[in-house]
């Protein structure tokens, strides 16, 4: 009878949970030749200096378009991607094609920004990373301070002596580091005492709810004031309210990121935004 019962809760549950794995299992080969087949772009999301309010870098955010799926979310086909390896091939067409783009509007004379670049841990650990990220930068005419790395603080869950090391090789070489999503991962404190880091982002689930949440702005104020007494630049992303917006102020924060000053952008979007609110 109990053998019955977990036979009919198999095939119960068994559609459902093969609709899902077949689709991973589709979206991880179509991702194998998307590149090839010219369906990957960079989206460029500005960051504004929130005193100044001038933008003074942007996030490289990185787009599927499928023929057959559609725009497919990077939150479903990154994790993919460092799955089956091939975020390696991809985060090093991501940073070079972010260096190209950036080469032509420094060429257009557009005013200066930096690019910030999303890392995969498993993109971080290949070997000589540090060198051949700024090779690359190098040959398209740009030098590794024209380029923030943001990091997880996953990248140091497995071998937190490698990511020292590896870190300080960045550092030595000249990137701006930055840990993304700050506050959600497992080693904050110590993360932040071993590395040296240049800026914290704090995790849009903080900031979503800033206008109301007392707890989220005891968060928001702690981390700000955290970053500063170790002499880090903070970051709030997810800013979509004036509300969010005058609280982040009203604590210090340096820049934000969010929908309330604009959305990712395609490239030529991104140029007309920087007319306008780059620069000095
Ligand atoms: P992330 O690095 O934390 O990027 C911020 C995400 O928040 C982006 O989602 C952005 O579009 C979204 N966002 C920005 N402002 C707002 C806002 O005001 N409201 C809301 N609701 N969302 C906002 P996106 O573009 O879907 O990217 C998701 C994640 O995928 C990124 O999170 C990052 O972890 C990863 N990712 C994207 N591009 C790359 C890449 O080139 N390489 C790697 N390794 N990961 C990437
Ligand atoms: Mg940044
Ligand atoms: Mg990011
Ligand atoms: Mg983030």
């Amino acid at each position: 009878r109990a053998k019955q019962e977990g036979r009919n809760s198999y095939r119960f549950y068994a559609p459902e949970m093969q609709a899902n794995s077949l689709r991973k299992l589709e979206l991880g080969s179509a991702l194998a030749g998307a590149q090839q087949r010219e369906e990957l772009w960079l989206a460029f999301q500005p960051q504004l200096d929130l005193r100044r309010q001038r933008m003074i870098a942007a996030e490289v955010l990185l787009r599927w378009n499928s023929p057959k799926w559609g725009q497919v979310s990077p939150a479903e086909f990154i994790p993919l991607a460092e799955t089956n390896g091939l975020i390696v091939g991809i985060g090093e067409w991501v940073l070079q094609q972010a260096a190209r783009q950036l080469q032509q509007w420094r060429n257009d004379g557009l005013p200066v920004f930096r690019l910030a670049i999303n890392l995969s841990a498993l993109q971080f650990i290949q070997p000589d990373f540090a060198a051949h990220a700024a090779a690359l930068v190098q040959a398209e005419g740009l030098t590794p301070a024209d380029f923030e790395l943001e990091l997880t603080e996953a990248v140091a869950l497995n071998n937190p002596d490698d990511a020292q090391r590896i870190m300080a090789e960045l550092k030595a070489a000249g990137f701006y580091l930055s840990i993304d999503d700050f506050g959600t991962g497992y080693s904050s404190m110590s993360y932040l005492k071993r590395f040296q880091v240049d800026e914290l982002k704090i995790d849009q689930s903080f900031v979503r709810e800033l206008g109301h949440n007392d707890t989220d702005k005891g968060i928001v104020t702690a981390i700000i004031q955290l970053a500063h007494s170790l002499n880090m630049q903070v970051v709030a992303e997810g800013v979509e309210e004036a509300e969010q917006l005058a609280f982040l102020q009203q604590q210090g924060c340096d820049l934000i990121q969010g929908y309330y000053y604009s959305k990712p952008l395609a490239a030529g979007q991104l140029a007309d935004f920087c007319r306008l609110r780059g620069g000095n």
